[in-house]
């Protein structure tokens, strides 16, 4: 199908067959669900071994008793976990609780209210302050700043990471500009691996952005790699140390998506002052995260190796379904003009593009369907693209087969939506 070059009376016989075929679909009365980036019940199940896992021994190596308070930065063992997933010294690495979007929060508060390094560092004494988001990207990411008042400005992404050109030209220009989102490894949505030159380029920025500029580095997918020899990503934390731009990224992770999602541990690697500035907040939140689950994971994957061996599970079960996807899109739209995607080789999401303005309607018409789509814009600050073309596919909730049949779905909506668009 090429819309492009496709006559009035083209368009009108396809709008009509492909109405007819909508409307079959929507008599199956289907109720399907490509929304949630979460894992399925069977990723949930490869970790159950954590349950019991510690046999009434609640010592960690350096003779903590893990039920008692304190430890603010978390357990030696637990920071070595940390250290192993994101490829970094377990000294510069501080574990929380579950939710490394709640510390990503936290330490943007600690930045913007009280300072990092001092109180003469917050963000607040500059007044209206701003940070880079590049798009399409995380949702909670852009809510993060909504709720703290910071004003986002898009960065496009390429296959290389944020555009660079554009990001390096704001800062330069800009010393309110703060700080920027990054999803280095396969980014939530596009998949896209950061280039070597990309974070090379990002350690750099802080040497010509203004004052207390800091990266938020979401490495949420570092070992989530659905291929056999997957890409690797560079490290940000040695590039800084090249530039002397330590203190100018912080890097998060957890284990959500590696074991289960709403118990795991998550984790904060920075430079020595963001830590020490970060743990006095915490402090005052806080007098410990909870310790018994950091021993539990750090007892379930005790090295390196046995990470990898167990995202390995994870990945046998979410690759039949992002074939799925892919099959579906490259059967359908490869020949056509009616969208573009990456396959991704690692991560969560699929994100597709329809042709401008079909975004909404495409999401619209799946829902009427019985098929559930993140809404068109999430992916975007404040709802909103511009272009009205993104679309986040999340396939690794729902069976294989109902990946399939959602996947029929959305290409017959995307047709249709992209007809009628042409038509009007
Ligand atoms: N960061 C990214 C990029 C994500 O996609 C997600 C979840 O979808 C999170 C963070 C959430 O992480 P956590 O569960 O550790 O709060």
């Amino acid at each position: 199908m090429q819309l492009d070059q496709a006559t009035q009376e083209q368009l009108r016989q396809w709008e009509t067959e492909l109405a007819d075929e909508y409307q079959r679909i929507v008599n199956q009365k289907l109720n399907l669900d490509l929304t949630r980036g979460k894992p399925s019940p069977e990723q949930l199940s490869l970790s159950d071994a954590l349950d019991g896992i510690l046999k009434g021994d609640y010592k960690a190596a350096d003779g903590t008793d893990t039920r008692n308070y304190g430890g603010l930065d978390g357990l030696p063992e637990a920071k070595q976990l940390g250290a192993n997933l994101m490829g970094v010294d377990p000294e510069d690495v501080l574990v929380g609780g579950n939710s490394s979007l709640t510390l990503m929060f936290q330490v943007m508060l600690t930045a913007h209210q009280f300072g990092l390094t001092g109180a003469d560092s917050a963000w607040k004494n500059e007044g209206n302050v701003k940070f880079l988001c590049p798009v399409p990207g995380y949702d909670r990411h852009h809510t993060v700043c909504e709720q703290l008042g910071i004003d986002m400005i898009a960065v496009p992404m390429t296959d290389a990471g944020p555009d660079m050109d554009k990001v390096e030209a704001l800062v330069k220009d800009d010393p309110r500009i703060k700080g920027m989102w990054c999803v280095p490894k396969y980014s939530n949505p596009t998949g896209v691996v950061y280039s070597d030159e990309t974070v090379e380029r990002i350690a750099a920025l802080g040497k010509i952005a203004g004052p207390n500029f800091r990266v938020f580095w979401d490495n949420a997918y570092a070992v989530h790699d659905l291929v056999d020899n997957p890409p690797e990503l560079a490290c940000v934390m040695k590039a800084c140390a090249q530039h002397g731009t330590e203190d100018s990224v912080i890097q998060f992770a957890s284990t959500s998506k590696i074991t289960h999602a709403g118990a795991g541990v998550a984790f904060v690697n920075a430079s020595p002052a963001n830590l020490k500035g970060f743990k006095q907040f915490l402090g005052t939140c806080t007098i410990g995260p909870d310790k018994v689950n950091q021993i539990r994971h750090s007892r379930f994957l005790p090295n390196r190796d046995a990470l990898m061996k167990h995202m390995q599970g994870h990945a046998e079960l979410l690759k039949p379904r992002f074939a799925a996807v892919l099959d579906a899109l490259n059967e359908a739209f490869a020949e056509s003009d009616l969208g573009n995607w990456q396959e991704p080789q690692g991560g969560y999401f699929v994100s597709f593009d329809t042709r401008p303005g079909c975004a909404q309607d495409t999401v619209r018409l799946a829902a009427e369907a019985g098929v559930k789509l993140t809404p068109a814009g999430a992916t975007f600050p404040y709802g909103q693209d511009p272009e009205d073309r993104n679309i986040r596919i999340a396939p690794s909730v729902p069976s294989v087969e109902e990946v399939k049949g959602a996947m029929k779905v959305f290409v017959v909506c995307v047709k249709l939506a992209s007809v009628r668009k042409q038509l009007a």
